[in-house]
This record gives C-alpha cells, sequence and structure tokens, in this order.
C-alpha cells in the first residue's frame, strides 16, 4: 500500500518476506545446477562456491568471457544477470574474505571490508544489554581468528578491530573479557550446557538498563532464563514505509472502548478487522438500550461475569459509550501474544483504577494471562506461588 494504493507483485519474491531467502536460493541452486552441467567443457569451473548471490569461481583466464555468457543465457526468465570481477593483482574478495595469491603459488586468507566500509559498530555508550556489546568484540575477534591464515595478519586485523571498536567507546576491559572467553573455547559451552538444561524455560523481555540486569537474577533464581530486546530504536520510529491504515481496517489488535458518562472502559481483543467487532459492540449496545432492568436484575447481573461486558454496563447503568473515542491498544499477530497483551492492558487499567468491566481485579487477569498460555501453569509454576513474576508482569506494564 503507497499513497492510497495497493500493489501486488507480479514477478520476483517480496522483499523483507522470511520466504524470500529460501525461494531465491532454492532457484538459484536449480539455475547453478544447468549451468555448470551445460557449460563449454573448457570453461568449466575447477572450483564453484556460491553464498546466496556471491560467486567464487576459478577458470582459466582466457575462459572467464565464454563462461559469463554462458550464464547469463541460462535464467529464462532474463532476470538474473551475471557479472564478473576478475583477480587484481593476485587478490580477490569473496564475501568478507579476501584471498591473497602468494609469491610461492599457495593462498593465504584476510579480512575483506569494502572501501566504503566505514568501522562503525554498536556504540558501547548505547542503550543495550551488555552481552551484545561483548557480542560485537566476540564475532570481531572470533571472525579474525577462524578466517584469517597467518599470524601477522592476525595481529594487523586485531590492531584495526581494537581501533575501531575504541572509536566506538568499548573500554580495554571488553577486549580482555572477550579474549579470555575465546581462549576458554568449546569447553566453556560444554560446561554451559547443563546449566541451560535445568531450565524450565526462557523469556524474551525488552531491555531497560538497571532494571533488566536485576530480572535477570531474579528469573534465575527460579531457573527461568531471559534475553532481552532493545526496545524504541530509531528504526521503529523513523522507519514506516506502509501507508498508515484507517483505524477500522486494522486486524489482529488489542484494543479499547471508553465509557462517555463515568471513567470505566472496555478492552478486547480481535484477530478480525476493528470495525466489524466494533459494529458487533454496537449492535449489542443497542440492543441494550431498549432493555429495561428493574433494581433485582441490575443487582443479579452485576455479580455474574457477562461475556458482552459492553452491553451489560449500558443496560445495568444506563451510561452512553464513547464510540468515536475507541483505539487500538497494540497490533500483535500471534493469537498467545495477543492474549497476553490484552491481560496486561486490562491490567494496566485496573491499577489506574479506570477498572475494566470484565475482568476486574488485576490478579484475576493475571490468571486469565496464565490460563490462556497452555504451557505456563508447567513452566512458571514455582514462579507463580512467589508472585515474583506478576510482579514483573506489572512492570513490563509500562514499556507497552
Ligand atoms: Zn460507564
Amino acid at each position: 500500500m503507497f499513497d492510497g494504493v495497493l500493489y501486488r507483485q507480479k514477478f520476483g519474491a517480496a522483499m523483507g518476506s522470511p520466504v524470500s531467502p529460501i525461494m531465491a536460493n532454492l532457484y538459484l541452486e536449480d539455475l547453478e545446477a544447468k549451468a555448470i552441467a551445460t557449460a563449454p567443457i573448457e570453461a568449466k569451473p575447477k572450483l564453484w562456491k556460491r553464498y546466496v548471490d556471491d560467486i567464487l569461481d576459478v577458470l582459466k583466464q582466457d575462459q572467464v568471457k565464454t563462461m559469463n555468457d554462458h550464464l547469463n543465457q541460462i535464467d529464462k526468465t532474463e532476470s538474473i544477470k551475471f557479472t564478473y570481477e576478475p583477480e587484481d593483482k593476485g587478490k580477490i574478495p569473496f564475501l568478507d574474505v579476501l584471498i591473497i595469491r602468494k609469491e610461492d603459488g599457495s593462498v593465504k586468507l584476510c579480512i575483506y571490508r569494502k572501501s566504503t566500509h566505514t568501522d562503525q559498530y554498536l556504540k558501547f555508550q548505547s542503550h543495550h544489554p551488555i552481552q551484545h556489546k561483548l557480542g560485537v568484540v566476540r564475532t570481531l575477534m572470533d571472525r579474525c581468528q577462524r578466517i584469517v591464515t597467518e599470524e601477522e595478519d592476525r595481529k594487523e586485523e586485531e590492531k584495526h578491530i581494537r581501533a575501531a571498536l575504541k572509536c566506538c567507546g568499548y573500554p580495554e576491559w571488553s577486549f580482555n573479557t572477550v579474549k579470555k572467553q575465546l581462549q576458554k573455547g568449546p569447553n566453556k559451552n560444554k560446561q554451559e550446557k547443563p546449566k541451560e538444561e535445568k531450565c524450565k524455560g526462557s523469556v524474551l523481555l525488552p531491555y531497560v538498563q538497571g532494571v533488566s540486569e536485576c530480572i535477570h537474577r531474579i528469573l534465575l533464581k527460579f531457573k527461568i532464563a531471559s534475553a532481552f530486546k532493545p526496545m524504541n530504536t530509531l528504526r521503529q520510529t523513523l522507519v514506516h514505509p506502509k501507508d498508515k491504515r484507517e483505524i477500522g481496517d486494522n486486524s489482529e489488535i488489542v484494543y479499547q472502548i471508553p465509557c462517555k458518562t463515568c471513567d470505566k472502559s472496555y478492552i478486547g481483543e480481535t484477530g478480525r478487522k476493528f470495525k466489524v467487532r466494533m459494529k458487533e459492540h454496537q449492535d449489542e449496545a443497542n440492543e441494550a438500550s431498549t432493555k429495561h432492568f428493574t433494581r433485582a436484575q441490575r443487582k443479579a447481573s452485576e455479580s455474574t461475569q457477562n461475556e458482552s461486558a459492553i452491553m451489560e454496563h449500558i443496560a445495568t447503568k444506563n451510561h452512553t459509550i464513547s464510540w468515536e473515542k475507541s483505539k487500538i491498544l497494540a497490533r500483535e499477530p500471534h493469537i498467545t501474544r495477543r492474549w497476553i497483551r490484552e491481560s496486561i492492558h486490562i491490567t494496566l487499567v485496573t491499577r489506574k483504577l479506570l477498572l475494566c468491566i470484565r475482568k476486574s481485579a488485576s490478579l484475576s487477569s493475571f490468571a486469565l494471562f496464565c490460563s490462556k498460555w497452555p504451557s505456563f501453569p508447567a513452566s512458571y509454576s514455582g514462579v507463580l506461588n512467589e508472585c515474583t513474576l506478576f510482579g514483573l508482569f506489572q512492570s513490563l506494564i509500562r514499556y507497552l
């Protein structure tokens, strides 16, 4: 959807879709198999290595053009163009590896960076878990150790990494910590494994400096592993490639419908379009406003948990619903997660004493959250008793 017009893709795979790389890879795999099988005998490659769209190919110098022309006529859709880059002064890059031909004819490997590479990595001051920052150091150091073949180049590369990361604010201790971890190597992982197995489950939570570290320690006591993900990134704030939809056209949402007369509001979730669900609520409401309860009937219905809470509210209290002020609180395609978010919003409203009509006590919404999450009681029963997760659950409300 762009500028109010809905476009349909006619050819190729959608950018950013999770199936696209798989499809592209399958297509290219088929294409390369055909290409190699039908290549002219004198142009058959000695070596053929491909990663997605990057190919490393060893063949005779005078056959390069023949092979390239051959490759270009394999794809019948003519949408894939092969280009080539011959070795330059005994050097050729492939992915992030620079292959260098030595004087004696053997090859050595170095790290390859494009001339436009800026050496910008996650800044140390960024609001990210420390593990993520150490991960940057570890990835670069580990890549250097795995790829670079000669000791001298390795030292040079390490110098480069240190200089680049120091520019991004990384302190000396981060290098030393990672170096120690890498020296321990696979042994450390082996020791860690049984520890992980003991964990009952794992949770992914938003990262908030200072709070997350405490939550991590608390959860560990209950043998729950936790991972943290940064919130409010610049990308989330700035990048909105698609047009905003009309509020009623949104589906898979948690929504809120407030009452005009009092400060209560209704919170619900739906997988369908908001306008469809809203219409149902409005029809119910119209029906309810025509009903009149006696005092005894009103009392009786207040004590039961009625499914259509809006209708109940109108019928018993004779209040008006503020349809135009209804809004979407969250979008979540995954149904269990949507239930959880619904429960969290109900709790949030309850805590503010705006009081949700359907579920009144915060603990009951937490119970609802647990009951809708089938694997929950088994893996977190220990925590439930301690009410620790309930506290956590409440602390998370702020970030939704
Ligand atoms: Zn009301």
